[in-house]
């Protein structure tokens, strides 16, 4: 689960489908938003840690017909629109709709 921005973006067979980047958070649509709720207490202790050193592991995201959807990550999510940040650092792959529709489920 731990991949570094150069290990990601380097040259593996899954590169061009991978990249690790900035997202505004207000480009990311996140379908299951509403169904669960965070812990309001990992999401403070987030919003602690990344005020102090950063978000330390990007989110991951799946890029579908040039839209973004972030079904994880939720928590790092809200520690950053709690922080009032524009942009959050996203892994992003590069999927088909038959994936983004069994993430739906
Ligand atoms: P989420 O819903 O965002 O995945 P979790 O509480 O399940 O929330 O996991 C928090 C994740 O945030 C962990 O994978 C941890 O490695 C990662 N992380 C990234 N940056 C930080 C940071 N600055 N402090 C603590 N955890 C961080």
């Amino acid at each position: 689960k731990k991949l570094s921005i150069s290990a990601s973006t380097g040259s593996s067979a899954a590169s061009g489908d991978r990249r690790v980047q900035e997202l505004r958070l207000d480009q990311i649509r996140r379908p299951l938003q509403g169904t669960r709720t965070n812990d309001p207490k990992k999401v403070k202790q987030l919003v602690d840690s990344i005020a102090e050193i950063g978000l330390q592991e990007p989110i991951d995201v799946l890029e579908v017909e040039g839209k973004y959807y972030g079904f994880s990550g939720c928590h790092r999510y809200e520690a950053h629109q709690q922080l009032g940040k524009e942009t959050i650092l996203c892994k992003v792959r590069r999927a088909s709709k038959t994936t983004l529709k069994m993430h739906m489920m």
